[in-house]
């Protein structure tokens, strides 16, 4: 069972500390959040899961951090000073503001019901403009990223140079972007500042149908493999009508959450178009020399663009439980271990002196190589399943026989079974049954 309401998942959130609302002693700020120290971790546990799977375990990508401020002239050449926008319309009646592309009835207003009262659509730009420097002026605009994309294109030359890289070969980056979103809403699914993971993957331009197919499946099986079930994800091809003008094939891959589907991630083909831009722009040569065909030329570009936020959300949805154990109901985080904030957590039985210098000791050697949470207030009941609400795979009691035997009992989130093991073994068995 995933979780069918969205309140679930957010109340879970804020109960257990992974997601709060920002600035929330000051009466909030509309769709911001602050990742507390479960969904800290957790994020980061999904960002580094995304960078070991597109660099860590292949030789042909590499990874750069950009900078989130940049000038008016590369959203000049990305095309996003002049496209990147929504169409706003304003309800003349309720005076609220709606993206008219996501109207269920353009006549209608859902705010106050009222009808034919929108005003004409305008082109509302998304980015979020900022002044560098102490003048504020037209010299000094200066625009948050609403996409970590244009990182690499415009480091496409340094990064030729300096790695060693030939096409087929990718640029990927993790960070934040900023989108001042018209309707953001649906917890941290759409926000005004969220996090991206992005690969630009350069490649000849007769591979360019090849890589895409390839990129399609090597990311939908991703989200499969981190525990999504297969059921709840599918990969949804843009219609002609729905592609960017540069693009010469779109696909997503959709989450079905509670309110329907939605975009967990977009990979396209953008062909030369951002190099060449750039290039036009810019003045410099942003291409190629293949010296092995003696030919020189502007490399296609495949681009899964993921968020890491939003797909935060997904994970969460997906793994959320409840079932019965001895009789009581209990709520589960069923993560996969890579994605669980802590992997274990060391729980001495009691509180007194006597076990403390033992579970303390455990703690310590597991949290070399773990993240590693210990707990040692109220019944043990309790403790497992707080554990279980917050997604740990594993427990590791610490009890009086513990001082004696030099054993400890490791119980399973998700059978909740329990196996006694020496402390010798502890490491390697928790490698074994982690994976990692
Ligand atoms: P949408 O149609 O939902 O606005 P998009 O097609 O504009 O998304 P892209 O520009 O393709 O999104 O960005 C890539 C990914 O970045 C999206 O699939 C999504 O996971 C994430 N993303 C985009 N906008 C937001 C946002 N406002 N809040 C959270 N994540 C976002």
């Amino acid at each position: 069972m995933s979780a069918k309401d969205l309140d679930q998942i957010v109340n879970l959130c804020k109960r257990r500390g992974f997601v709060y609302p920002s600035a929330e002693i000051y009466g909030g700020f509309r769709s911001s959040y602050d990742y507390g120290p479960l969904g800290a971790l957790m994020l980061r546990n999904v960002k580094d899961a995304w960078v070991r799977s597109m660099v860590q375990q292949r030789d042909d990508v590499v990874l750069i951090d950009a900078a989130i401020l940049a000038p008016p002239a590369v959203w000049e050449a990305s095309g996003h000073l002049a496209n990147f926008t929504d169409p706003l319309v304003d309800c003349t009646a309720c005076k609220q503001r709606f993206r008219e592309d996501h109207l269920e009835d353009k006549n209608v207003c859902p705010g106050c019901g009222a009808k034919g009262a929108f005003t004409e659509a305008r082109a509302f730009n998304l980015m979020f403009k900022t002044y560098a420097g102490p003048v504020e002026g037209s010299g000094a605009e200066v625009y948050l990223r609403p996409e970590t994309a244009q990182g690499m294109f415009v480091n496409f030359g340094n990064v030729l140079q300096t790695s060693r890289k030939k096409p087929p070969f990718g640029i990927a980056q993790v960070g934040k972007s900023f989108r001042n979103e018209i309707t953001p809403g649906n917890f941290i699914f759409r926000t005004r500042e969220f996090e991206q993971m992005e690969l630009e993957f350069f490649v000849p331009p007769a591979e360019g149908p090849q890589w895409y197919e390839y990129w399609c499946n090597e990311r939908l099986n991703w989200y499969v493999n981190l525990g999504i079930p297969a059921d709840m994800l599918r990969l949804r091809a843009h219609d002609a009508d729905e592609l960017s003008h540069y693009s010469a094939g779109t696909s997503d891959v959709e989450f079905l959450f509670p309110w329907g589907w939605g975009e967990l991630e977009g990979i396209a083909q953008r062909t030369d178009y951002d190099l060449t831009q750039h290039a036009t722009h810019s003045g410099q040569k942003l291409d190629y020399f293949d010296q092995s065909t003696n030919e020189r030329y502007v490399p296609y570009v495949v681009e899964p663009a993921a968020g890491a936020t939003r797909t935060m959300a997904a994970f969460l949805l997906a793994a959320y439980d409840e079932d019965e154990v001895g009789g009581e109901q209990r709520t589960i985080l069923r993560l996969h271990p890579r994605l669980a904030p802590f992997k274990v957590a060391v729980l001495p039985l009691s509180k007194k002196d006597t076990l403390t210098p033992l579970a303390r000791q455990v703690y310590r050697t597991l949290s070399e190589r773990y993240m590693v949470e210990y707990d040692d207030t109220q019944s043990i009941g309790r403790r497992y399943r707080r554990q279980d609400e917050i997604g740990t795979p594993l427990c590791v009691t610490v009890d009086f026989d513990s001082l004696d035997d030099g054993a400890v009992t490791i119980r399973d989130r998700d059978t909740t079974d329990q196996v006694r093991i020496p402390i010798d073994g502890l490491v390697g068995e928790l490698y074994g049954r982690l994976g990692f």
